[in-house]
């Protein structure tokens, strides 16, 4: 079914959306050098909604700018920790208070149900900025008990310190906007650093909100810099800037790489959260309910655009069969609509070219033999809509199964044991994700060393939490993202050794 009724947010938001858009470099909000803007469309109508400017090199040029004098002859690097914890903190209460606003921007923005919005993004954006506030004040170093072989004689004194790395490009994926945006701000404000943050095209507007609330927050101008703008112009001059001393970056492998290969050429410190093609892997003990539900949820959760999502399913062979049929009627019952209509269980896509790349993989898998179980994959009307699609009869070599579709499609296999299960499982250039369905608890703790992914669920799927850090084996990335992990990339390490 696809809701094609309309919904309208509250007028605070659309106010928002619909006024004239600028970025934040220092504390001028600025049109794009040479005025040219990027136009903004709601994914649930497909209409234009608002412009942003479109940042170019010469904007690129003045944020970095702009955040490297911050950095190294303003007040902001002599703000105490327990200072810059406190303000963290005061930051992450006003997104708190603005969450109902930042949700319906958004929901209207990027297409995902404005309750998901608030309740998962905002939320898990607010406990993340509190979490990394209490860092602040904990960055430490180690005192080292130092002799050097052909100084016999002299005694000294050895320590390391932890310091800001300084300058820290952002550069982000739509999928979660501004979770994505704090997942960046968070350990570079705690750490010290000051921002440039270059969010996706396709949905820009909670990094502009976000920008507004860091000036109210109290945050020094230049500390948090936004330029809106396209990946291969405002994005590729971030990447390749020399005055950046730190990248990190969340969006595709492909993207990933160019970026990472740039941050070689100045030595600039790179993390890298990239895409996935996670599995669900349901043994043959599991609790049948609760696996079908989590891997359902796995899957279609913010419409498969989920960079851990569960999109391969494979399910013990003496339960293959039911586990589908069950999923399967989970997504023929799935109601689409906007983000904004509270009996919507999935929204839209985030763009039309998002919704091409998907059904032209749905299609592929067609192609080379494979069964959609169910139905029909287009859904009609205007807005970027795909509906809820499982595959079964693909070969582990198809494209289905092989590439990020980053939609909601799943492709289910059987396996015979659990040899077969870890095997193909591992059988992928990713390894971001995966999750284990199973009541058996000794077969699960003997799996999990040999699963090759950053995080393993069991008995549950994409379950986040501030203190465990997220980030992926393989060619989904290099680096973490939240636990203390997260410290040592925002740090660098200096080593000091005086002669007493
Ligand atoms: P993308 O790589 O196309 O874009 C991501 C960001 O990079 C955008 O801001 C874009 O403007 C910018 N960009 C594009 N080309 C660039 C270039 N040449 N130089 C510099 N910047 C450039 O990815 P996407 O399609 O927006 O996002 C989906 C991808 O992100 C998926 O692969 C998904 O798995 C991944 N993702 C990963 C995580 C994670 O934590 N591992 C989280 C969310 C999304």
């Amino acid at each position: 079914q696809h809701s094609q009724s309309h919904f309208s947010a509250s007028p605070e938001a659309m106010a928002f959306i619909q006024k004239e858009h600028r970025f934040l470099i220092g504390d001028q909000w600025l049109p794009a050098s040479d005025g040219e803007t990027l136009t903004v469309y709601n994914p649930a109508n497909g209409e234009q909604i608002t412009q942003v400017p479109a940042g170019k090199k010469e904007d690129m040029d003045r944020a970095v700018a702009m955040a490297r004098q911050t950095f190294d002859d303003s007040d902001w690097s002599r703000v105490k920790p327990v200072d810059r914890q406190k303000r963290l903190w005061d930051f992450a209460d006003l997104i708190e208070k603005n969450a109902r606003l930042l949700a319906e921007i958004e929901s209207i923005d990027n297409g995902k149900s404005v309750v998901i919005a608030e309740h998962v993004d905002i939320r898990l954006a607010v406990d993340f900025l509190r979490y990394m506030a209490g860092f602040a004040t904990k960055i430490e170093g180690r005192s080292v008990d130092v002799s050097v072989p052909f100084m016999p004689d002299a005694q000294f004194h050895g320590y390391t310190r932890r310091e800001a790395v300084g300058v820290v490009g952002a550069i982000v994926a739509w999928n979660f906007p501004l979770l994505l945006a704090c997942w960046k701000l968070g350990p570079a404000l705690a750490t010290g650093c000051t921002v440039v943050l270059k969010p996706a095209e396709e949905t820009p507007l909670t990094a502009l909100k976000l920008a507004e609330l860091a000036l109210e927050a109290g945050y020094p101008p230049g500390v948090v810099n936004v330029v809106t703008g396209i990946g291969h112009e405002a994005g590729a001059a971030l990447s390749q800037h020399p005055d950046v001393d730190k990248l990190t970056f969340t969006g595709s492998t492909e993207v990933g790489k160019l970026i990472g290969k740039a941050a070689m050429n100045s030595m600039t410190r790179v993390t890298l959260e990239l895409g996935g093609k996670s599995p669900t892997i349901v043994l043959p003990d599991a609790d049948l309910e609760t696996a079908v539900q989590g891997a359902a949820n796995a899957i279609f959760f913010n419409h498969g655009q989920v960079c851990c999502a569960g999109s391969r399913l494979y399910v013990h062979k003496k339960h293959f069969e039911n586990v589908v049929a069950d999923i399967s009627s989970i997504a023929e019952n799935m109601t689409l609509g906007s983000g904004l209509n509270p009996d919507a269980h999935m929204g839209p896509l985030v763009s039309a070219r998002q919704q091409e790349r998907v059904c032209g993989y749905i299609e592929q898998g067609l192609q080379s033999g494979a069964t959609i179980t169910t139905g029909q994959y287009k859904a009609d009307g205007p807005g970027f809509f795909v509906k809820p699609t499982v595959m079964t009869n693909v070969n582990h070599n198809d494209s289905v199964v092989k590439e990020e579709i980053f939609g909601p499609v799943l492709v289910a296999m059987p396996f015979d044991d659990i040899d077969e299960a870890v095997r193909i499982a591992n059988d992928s250039q990713y390894g971001l994700g995966a999750s284990i369905w199973s009541n058996n608890l000794s077969e699960v703790h003997r799996m999990i060393p040999r699963i090759k992914s950053g995080s393993v669920w069991v008995n549950c799927h994409t379950a986040l939490d501030p203190a465990l850090p997220f980030g992926g084996f393989k060619q989904s990335g290099l680096g973490r993202e939240m636990g203390s992990d997260v410290i040592e990339h925002y740090t660098e390490v200096k080593s000091v050794l005086m002669s007493i």
